[in-house]
C-alpha cells in the first residue's frame, strides 16, 4: 500500500467495476497506487461524460472525487495498475515503453457499454525510464478539449471526463504545474502492446493478449478460420476510417509511433496535436519532428507503416505470411474509400460518380495554392447556394482565376436544388468550431492564472461543433497572425 494514500476507499455511488484487463495477469502491468499531488483543485470536469458513464452530479463536486481523480484517495472497486508495452518511435525499435504516468484505475460498466478509466499524469511507474511520471497543466487542458473536440467531431477517440491541476512543480523548458487529465476508453490497448509480447518472445502472452481484444472487441473475428489475420483486417480497417477521418477534419496527430496507435482504431495520446489553420498538405504540427515523419499527408502511409508492425508482431499467431499481408492490404481500399466519401459529405455531393475524385484532388489544390483556412472554407461552402454565400468563398482565394476555374467545376457537379438540400448535411460535416492552437493556448494562459472560464467556454463549444452558437464567432474566426509562432513540441 503506499503509504501517502491512508484514507481507506471511498465509495463512488453508482459504478459497477469489472477491471478485465487486469484478469489478463501479472505479465502485462504492475499494479501500484498512484502518487498523491498536494493542493489539488478542479481545472474543468465533463459533465456530459460524467452522464454517459452513471457518475452522479453530486459526487462529482465532491471533495472525495477531487481527491479520487488526482490520484489522492482510492475508490472502493479500484484495481490500479501500469500496463507494459513497447514500440517503434519515429521509424525506429525503441524497446520496452509503458505506461510510464498513465495508471488504469479500472474499468466500469456503463450503459454504453464498459469503460476503462486511467488517470494521465498520475506518478511514477515501472516504465517512467527518465520521465517523473507527471504531466503538466497545459498539455493536460490540450488532451482534455481535444479528446472531446474529437468526439464532438465523431472522431473515434479516447474521451476525457475531467482535469485537475496541484501546485506541485514540474520541470519542462520550464518550470510548469503538474495536473491530472482523466481519460476513458472501452481499451488502452496500443499496436506496442503486441509487439512487446511479440519481440521479447512471450508468444503465449501475445496469444492471450490476442484473443482478449478478440473476444471483447472483435468478436466477429473469433468465428473465422484464421481468426489472429482477420484481427490484423479489422484493425485495418478501423485505422483506415480513421485516417480518413483526420485528413478529412485536418487533424494533425503529430507523434504517430507505434505505442501511440490504439488497436481500437481510436484517436489516442493527444501531445503535439494540431488542427490545420491555413491548408498545407506538408504542414508539420510537432516541433521535435524534425524529418517531418508525421506530417499531415504522411499520416496516412504512416497508419500502414505502422499496421505493419503490427501484422509482424502478430505473425507468430498467424500461419501465413501471405494472410497477414493480404489483411494488411485491405488498408489500401478502406482508405481511398472512406476519404472519398468523407469528402463528398464534405462538399455536398449527394452520390457517388466517377468524376468526384477528381473534383476533391482538385479542392485540395486549391486549398493548397492559397494557403486557405482550412475550417473556413469548409464552414463557408455550406452557404455556396446564395450568391452572398459563393461570394464568402470566392474571398478566401487570392487566385480568383484559379478559384472561378474550380467554382465552375464544382457547380456543374451540383445543381443549386441539390446544394440547397444538402446545405443542412454539409453544416453537420464542415464544423463552424475546432480547437485551433491559438484558442487552447489562450485558455492555457488563462487556466495558468486560475481563470478556467476560457476552458469551461472551449469545452462547450468543441461538443458541440457544428452549431452555430450565437456570441462565439471570436472562436471560428481566423487565426492571429501570432498563431503561427506556436511552437508545440513533444515535451509534456
Ligand atoms: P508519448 O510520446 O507521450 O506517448 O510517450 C512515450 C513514452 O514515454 C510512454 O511510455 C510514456 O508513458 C512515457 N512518458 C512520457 N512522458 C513521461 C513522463 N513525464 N514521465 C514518465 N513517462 C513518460
Ligand atoms: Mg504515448
Amino acid at each position: 500500500m503506499n503509504p501517502v494514500i491512508d484514507e481507506p476507499p471511498v465509495a463512488i455511488p453508482g459504478l459497477k467495476w469489472a477491471n478485465r484487463f487486469a484478469t489478463l495477469g501479472a505479465d502485462f502491468y504492475t499494479e501500484l497506487l498512484p502518487t498523491p499531488l498536494p493542493s489539488p483543485y478542479w481545472v474543468s470536469r465533463n459533465r456530459a461524460l460524467a452522464g454517459e458513464l452513471g457518475l452522479q452530479e453530486e459526487w462529482l463536486a465532491s471533495e472525495d472525487a477531487l481527491a479520487v481523480f488526482t490520484g489522492n484517495q482510492l475508490a472502493q472497486g479500484l484495481q490500479p495498475l501500469a500496463s507494459v508495452y513497447s514500440g517503434h518511435q519515429f521509424g525506429q525499435w525503441a524497446g520496452q515503453l509503458g505506461d510510464g504516468r498513465a495508471i488504469l484505475l479500472g474499468e466500469i460498466d456503463t450503459a454504453g457499454g464498459p469503460q476503462e478509466i486511467q488517470l494521465k499524469g498520475a506518478g511514477m511507474t515501472p516504465y517512467s525510464r527518465m520521465g517523473d511520471g507527471r504531466a503538466v497543466l497545459r498539455s493536460s487542458i490540450r488532451e482534455y478539449l481535444c479528446s472531446e473536440a474529437m468526439h464532438g467531431l465523431g472522431i473515434p477517440t479516447t474521451r476525457a471526463l475531467c482535469v485537475t491541476g496541484s501546485d506541485a512543480r514540474v520541470r519542462r523548458e520550464e518550470i510548469e504545474t503538474a495536473a491530472v487529465v482523466t481519460r476513458t476508453s472501452p481499451s488502452f490497448i496500443r499496436f506496442g502492446h503486441f509487439e512487446h509480447f511479440s519481440y521479447s518472445g512471450q508468444h503465449e502472452q501475445l496469444k492471450a493478449l490476442a484473443d482478449f481484444v478478440i473476444d471483447n472487441f472483435y468478436p466477429a473475428c473469433r468465428e473465422s478460420a484464421q481468426p489472429y489475420a482477420d484481427l490484423l483486417q479489422a484493425v485495418s480497417e478501423r485505422t483506415a476510417g480513421l485516417m480518413a477521418a483526420w485528413q478529412a477534419a485536418g487533424f494533425c496527430h503529430g507523434v504517430m509511433n507505434t505505442d501511440n496507435m490504439s488497436i481500437l482504431g481510436l484517436t489516442i495520446d493527444y501531445g503535439p496535436f494540431q488542427f490545420l489553420d491555413a491548408f498545407d498538405p506538408g504542414h508539420i504540427c510537432n516541433h521535435s519532428d524534425t524529418q517531418g515523419r508525421y506530417a499531415y499527408n504522411k499520416q496516412p502511409n504512416i497508419a500502414y507503416w505502422n499496421l505493419f508492425c503490427l501484422g509482424q508482431a502478430l505473425l507468430p499467431l498467424i500461419a501465413e505470411q501471405d494472410q497477414a499481408l493480404a489483411a494488411l492490404e485491405s488498408y489500401k481500399t478502406v482508405f481511398p474509400q472512406a476519404l472519398e466519401a468523407r469528402m463528398r459529405a464534405k462538399l455536398g455531393l449527394p452520390d457517388a460518380r466517377p468524376e468526384d475524385k477528381a473534383l476533391i484532388e482538385n479542392t485540395f489544390k486549391l486549398l493548397a495554392a492559397d494557403k486557405v483556412d482550412y475550417t473556413i472554407f469548409w464552414r463557408r461552402l455550406c452557404h455556396f447556394q446564395s450568391p452572398e454565400g459563393r461570394e464568402a468563398v470566392r474571398d478566401l482565394f487570392l487566385d480568383r482565376a484559379g478559384h472561378d476555374a474550380w467554382a465552375l467545376q464544382y457547380s456543374e457537379r451540383t445543381t443549386p436544388a441539390d446544394i440547397g438540400l444538402q446545405a443542412d448535411l454539409m453544416l453537420k460535416t464542415n464544423p463552424k468550431y475546432v480547437l485551433r492552437n491559438h484558442l487552447g493556448e489562450q485558455a492555457i494562459q488563462a487556466a495558468k492564472l486560475n481563470d478556467f472560464s476560457g476552458v469551461h467556454t472551449l469545452l462547450t463549444l468543441l461538443q458541440a461543433p457544428f452549431e452555430e452558437h450565437p456570441g462565439h464567432d471570436s472562436h471560428a474566426g481566423f487565426p492571429p497572425d501570432w498563431a503561427a509562432a506556436i511552437e508545440i513540441s513533444c515535451s509534456s
